[in-house]
């Protein structure tokens, strides 16, 4: 299955730990809990979230007197899907959008450079277009050619129109033009590429507001999904980015790419927990088809099976 084939450095790495930690212990004391604490932590699950777990079990293990340490996963399992935010999704195939009637469906969709989103936006525009609903790309990170030029070219891949004015052009033209494109054809979700420079705040602010209000003169209630694609083998750098970005604008969605080359997959637990958005889509492969809606049960049963 490619869930598991995408989190295996994060499971190898975790389970390894675990599983020398109980070694030759029967049952959950102080010194299980402490290495516990140590495997979350060096799986980037983050210290807050961390503590959390640890306190539930303890809380646990003070209530039951005695857990063996081969419940230890069962209750590792159930803690950490219950941490993560649910995010509505049957399976990680559900690739759906809302229903907005004679409107598009708009992602507008942020993060730094490097962390993958032209990329994600390509594969979601492919899984969207193999089920028949109608993307268009809008290219409104001007601020780098490059962006703009990698986006033309999944739309080509991937076989969906793109609105385009080029390097330098007003990321909110480009919005708004998008969205009247999208509207024109009948369009069932636009796809707003836009810049993410961490820099400069108070620009980034402003930037992502006015794309936002000349997009809702266009659709009403425009952006409806607000998606912040991380780079999960950053670890600690994610929970950063996914920070300042809460303080820029109001993200309602995640992606988390790289899933498969880290051993670092325990930061989904921990920014989905502190940040209290939902994950919904994890990128576990450069492939086309490397992209996942993210499903917090099959996301744990991957990791403890
Ligand atoms: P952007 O600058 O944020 O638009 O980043 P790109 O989409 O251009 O991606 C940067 C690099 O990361 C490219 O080489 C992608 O192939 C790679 N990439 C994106 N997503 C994933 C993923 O889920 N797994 C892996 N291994 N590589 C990825």
């Amino acid at each position: 299955e490619t869930l598991n084939k995408g989190l295996e450095k994060t499971k190898q790495s975790f389970f390894s730990k675990l599983s020398r930690s109980i070694v030759g212990k029967s049952k959950v004391d102080d010194e299980v809990l402490d290495n516990l604490e140590e495997i979350l932590i060096t799986s980037d699950v983050g210290v807050e979230t961390t503590l959390k777990i640890i306190g539930r079990i303890e809380e646990r293990v003070a209530r039951d007197k005695f857990v063996s340490t081969d419940e230890l996963n069962l209750i590792l399992r159930d803690e950490i899907a219950d941490l993560l935010e649910e995010n509505n999704s049957d399976s990680v195939n559900d690739f759906t959008v809302p229903d907005k009637g004679e409107d598009p469906y708009v992602i507008m969709v942020v993060g730094v450079n490097g962390v993958g989103k032209t990329t994600t936006i390509g594969k979601l525009a492919n899984q969207f277009k193999k089920k028949d609903i109608k993307v268009v790309l809008g290219a409104a990170d001007t601020f780098r050619a490059a962006a703009v030029d990698q986006l033309i070219i999944w739309s080509e891949r991937v076989g969906v129109p793109i609105v385009q004015q080029g390097m330098g052009a007003d990321p909110a033209s480009v919005a708004f033009d998008t969205l009247q494109s999208a509207k024109a054809q009948n369009a069932d979700v636009a796809i707003i590429d836009t810049a993410g420079r961490l820099h400069n705040k108070v620009n980034l602010m402003n930037e992502l507001s006015k794309i936002k209000r000349v997009m809702a003169k266009v659709v009403p209630g425009a952006p409806h999904e607000i998606l912040l694609v991380l780079d999960g083998s950053t670890g600690q750098n994610a929970y950063e980015q996914a920070k300042q970005f809460a303080l820029a604008t109001d993200i309602n969605a995640l992606a988390i790419t790289k899933l498969d080359g880290t051993a670092k997959g325990g930061v989904v637990i921990g920014i989905s927990d502190q940040m209290k958005i939902p994950v919904k889509y994890i990128g576990v492969g450069e492939g086309i088809e490397d992209l996942q809606v993210f499903n917090r049960q099959e996301f744990v049963d991957s990791l403890f099976n």
